[in-house]
């Protein structure tokens, strides 16, 4: 299966093209007809699995065939009314069809239309005219018909402000082709620049429950013109308490709109979520492209509480030009981990629930660029952080639940790269290593590390 026989338009294809997706992946493949058929979906899938893509291609395909139709709706009318009222021609004004075809060209070229370019020409674009907002309100005036605004058509929820950061930067590589526009919200930083982006106008907006709600409590967010909304990562906004926001969200959005509700797991919770807000869906369920099984090398030490981090370091000097991703259990673990590092001359920042906003993404970047080689991360601040080449992740505490393992080592081995997966296990957590093999079928090798004999 191809992209094309998914009967995607041009625009898009070509942005996927630059991507370098060649072949759609398996939730794609069965959820981008089923969304584009209008059906609601309940997608068992995690990150990893091409689902940000799965929902974001179907909305903005949509939301194109809309606009295209809103501009082919509004020449119309225009030029109805122009043929009544017959208007004297102003000086240096192109007729509708020429704003059309100059639209269209620049479309093709790349250029206006993209991402990114001044709200206030775009607004006018999406009522048919590359005009500058000046001319097209005085010419929208003299037919009593002002340029529409535009108006939130899709909603993402998802937990985390780095989740919220990588599916924007998915919509802005999409949709860089077409004329949409979108933005994401989340806490810990102002809200300023967020609601400015708000005021320009956006077709699609990307949230973190609880900001939304405080920007929709403040007038800021309106959503009665909702169409679409995405909830990722469903399990993780229980775990997180976000669930009852989200029941007080979605009873304010509008009835009819089409529904994509993603989750990894299937709690009770999340099956009764899906209940009350899907209307008819069908149910997706594909396993992630790592396997464990197949494409990460795992090795269990076992080791005593107070032997971990010399064990950590050698483990990292070992591999000086890996990147390697650290789990700690708390925050304080993992700066604590961080700082012992850092005396040890490694090189690493650390993420976690209390850094803000800015830190966080900072280390990410650096991370995602190579310059820092190792970043220490609680599962919450790691979750849905997406690293093509992650060489190595350690679990310097080894996860509670046996699913967690799988999902943080899923991070390794991406997409035919080798992994490894180093997993540190105290001599009372022995029971874990069963019931990680118990889960992934899999014997794990384990060796014993002793600081005295090693
Ligand atoms: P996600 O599960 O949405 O977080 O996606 C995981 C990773 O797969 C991201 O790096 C995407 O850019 C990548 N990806 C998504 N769809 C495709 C595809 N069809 N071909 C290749 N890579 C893809």
């Amino acid at each position: 299966m191809t992209f094309n026989e998914l009967n995607i338009a041009e625009p898009v294809l070509r942005a996927l093209g630059e991507k370098g997706y060649e072949t759609p992946t398996p939730i794609q493949e069965q959820a981008i007809p089923v969304l584009m058929a209008g059906r609601d979906i309940f997608g068992i899938a995690r990150t990893g699995t091409g689902k940000t893509a799965a929902f974001a291609i179907p909305i903005i395909l949509k939301l194109m065939e809309e606009r295209a139709r809103e501009a082919e709706n509004a020449a119309r009318a225009e030029a109805e009314g122009a043929a009544q009222a017959q208007p004297a021609p102003e000086e240096g004004k192109p007729a509708r069809e020429g704003d059309t075809a100059a639209e269209q060209a620049d479309a093709a070229a790349g250029t206006d239309t993209a991402a990114g370019t001044d709200a206030a020409a775009l607004t006018d674009a999406a009522a048919g005219t590359a005009l500058p907002r000046s001319h097209s309100r005085r010419r929208g005036r003299r037919h009593g018909k002002p340029a529409r605004q535009r108006v939130i058509r899709a909603l993402v929820l998802t937990p985390t402000r780095e989740l919220a950061l990588q599916i924007s930067d998915c919509f802005t590589d999409y949709s860089k082709y077409t004329d949409l526009k979108h933005t994401a919200v989340f806490g810990g930083v102002k809200q300023r620049s967020q609601v400015e982006k708000l005021r320009s106008g956006v077709d699609i907006l990307i949230a973190t429950p609880g900001r939304l709600l405080d920007l929709m409590g403040q007038g800021f967010v309106k959503l009665d013109s909702l169409a679409f909304l995405v909830l990722d990562e469903a399990d993780r906004m229980l775990d997180m308490g976000f669930i009852a926001d989200i029941r007080r969200l979605v009873s304010r959005l509008p009835r009819r709109r089409q529904t994509m509700l993603f989750s990894a797991t299937m709690p009770d919770a999340i099956v009764s979520l899906s209940r009350s807000m899907l209307h008819d869906p069908e149910r997706i369920e594909v396993t992630p492209q790592a396997s464990t099984v197949e494409e990460v090398w795992q090795r269990v030490y076992f080791v005593e509480n107070a032997d971990k981090k010399e064990l950590l370091v050698s483990l990292l000097r070992e591999r000086p030009d890996d990147s390697v991703l650290v789990f700690a259990r708390t925050k304080h673990g993992a700066d604590s981990i961080s700082k012992s590092l850092r005396r040890a001359g490694i090189r690493n920042d650390a993420i976690h629930g209390d850094k803000s906003q800015g830190e966080r993404q900072r280390a990410l970047d650096e991370f995602k660029s190579g310059k820092v080689k190792v970043l220490v991360a609680t599962d919450i601040a790691a979750r849905g952080i997406d690293i093509q080449e992650l060489q190595v992740v350690i679990n310097y505490d080894i996860p509670d639940v046996p699913e967690t393992y799988v999902h943080r080592i899923g991070r390794t081995g991406r997409a035919g790269h080798e992994g490894t997966a180093l997993t540190f296990c105290t001599f009372d957590e022995h029971m874990i290593v069963n019931e990680i093999q118990r889960l992934t079928g899999r014997r794990i090798e384990s060796v014993l590390y002793d600081s005295y004999y090693d």
